[in-house]
């Protein structure tokens, strides 16, 4: 009865490098995935006088009402469904689309 030292083959080492394979594995799982590009935010409309009007050659015109109420050179505010006036609170409904 003579035992070959063959038997002595040690799986431990094999199974250390497996288990060192999958913690590389976990580790570059967990690493951040690369940044998805944000949503490009949409362009908020431009504030000030100008954008009331519009300039056509040699003519201006205004792109908003102006309110009944106070007279020419108060604009009222675009709100959908609606103008309202600032100064007074004068609102006046869109006619109805369609
Ligand atoms: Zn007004």
């Amino acid at each position: 009865m003579s035992k070959k030292p063959s038997e002595k083959e040690t799986p431990t080492k094999e199974k250390a490098v497996e288990e060192v394979k999958e913690e590389k594995e976990v580790e570059k799982s967990v690493e951040k995935p690369a940044k998805a590009e944000k949503p490009q935010k949409k362009k908020k409309e431009e504030k000030g006088i100008f954008s009331l009007y519009k300039i056509e050659s040699d003519k201006v015109t205004r792109l908003r009402p102006t309110c009944e109420r106070c007279g020419p050179g108060y604009f009222m505010a675009n709100h959908g469904n609606r103008y309202t006036c600032g100064h007074c609170g004068f609102t006046r409904y869109k006619p109805a689309e369609k």
